[in-house]
């Protein structure tokens, strides 16, 4: 690893996509790594802005479908990296978009596992609640049940901010595993228990996100175990569609089992959200994540026809 910088660096490298809705900006943490931070407009969606930050430099949790899969190691971000990142990502951003960003939320569902680094994580949320230039706050995380375990003991006036997503993935822990390794030993079931005690306490719905891969976990069992796997009182689920990343040859699922677990699952009482695929032209997208040496050519590539046509007939969108 090279020298580290006292201040994080923005490259000249930022990415604007073409339609408005997303930009990707990069910064230099040594003079040989580089972080990236993006935000998002969604216009039909409160808050309209969203900046999704990372918590960590590097990833270790090896999730199959992610752009940092191959990454063998994670540090974690500081409170002053943290709030520094967001602070420089909302004023670039600012000027990019050539608009105030608000209402904004802050998202870390970036590079790293939040909850890997919930020691300057809960500050930085403390510090930006007490600062009230953002309405929402979101964390996405993996879901180690111990550290959901500390999230309990924080404030009630911090966790009632959260806006907490668990990438789920798969309804079965060994499929779960064998596409996303650092869940490995971690039950689904001891996850959704914590989570649900975690969505009473704050009374805000957890969000189950659920990549659609196809021939991975888009079979009719699936759907069967996903549907029984929480209580839609306590849960919605996001249904995503694959942001390509290079070196994989994953395949998003088509629009008619993207159809079906969105019928079956509203039948079931789950109010279900389709995942935003903004940025994904630009390598902004979820999962389209670390230092990519070619912005990928994704112009023949776009949302499953099934995405758009839900949200044409009224779904809603969540990051
Ligand atoms: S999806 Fe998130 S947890 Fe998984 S490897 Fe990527 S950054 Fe890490």
């Amino acid at each position: 690893m090279g020298k580290r910088f006292p201040k994080l660096i923005a490259t000249s490298d930022n990415q604007k996509d073409q339609v408005g809705r997303a930009i990707r900006l990069d910064f230099y943490v040594s003079e040989l790594d580089e972080i990236d931070t993006s935000v998002l407009y969604l216009p039909h969606r409160h808050p309209q802005y969203v900046i999704c930050s990372p918590s960590q430099i590097g990833c270790v949790m090896r999730c199959v479908f992610c752009g940092l899969r191959d990454r063998k190691s994670a540090e974690n971000l500081n409170i002053v990296q943290l709030l520094d990142l967001i602070d420089q990502t909302k004023e670039i951003g600012e000027k990019l978009f050539q608009k105030e960003l608000k209402p904004l939320q802050v998202s870390f569902m970036g590079q790293g596992e939040p909850l890997s680094n919930i020691e300057n994580i809960i500050p930085t949320i403390e510090y930006l609640i007490k600062e009230s230039t953002i309405s929402e706050i979101g964390i996405s995380t993996i879901g180690n049940p111990i550290r959901l375990r500390a999230l309990l003991s924080i404030p009630k006036y911090i966790l009632s901010t959260i806006r907490l997503q668990l990438s789920l993935h798969a309804p079965m822990d060994d499929l779960r595993w064998r596409i996303m390794p650092g869940t490995k030993n971690w039950l689904i079931g001891d996850v959704i228990e914590r989570l649900e005690k975690i969505a009473k306490m704050s009374r805000k719905k957890v969000c189950l996100n659920y990549i659609l891969l196809k021939g991975i976990n888009d079979s009719v069992d699936c759907l069967d175990r996903l549907i029984n796997i929480a209580n839609p009182n306590n849960f919605y689920i996001k249904l995503s569609v694959l942001n390509e990343v290079a070196h994989t040859n994953l395949e998003s699922t088509n629009s008619e089992i993207l159809f079906r677990f969105f019928r079956e699952l509203k039948k079931q009482g789950y109010k279900v959200k389709i995942g935003s695929s903004a940025g994904r032209d630009i390598m902004a997208g979820c999962g389209q994540i670390g230092r990519v040496p070619t912005i990928l050519d994704l112009s023949n590539r776009t949302c499953p026809v099934g995405a758009n046509s839900l949200i044409d007939q009224g779904a809603s969108l969540s990051v």
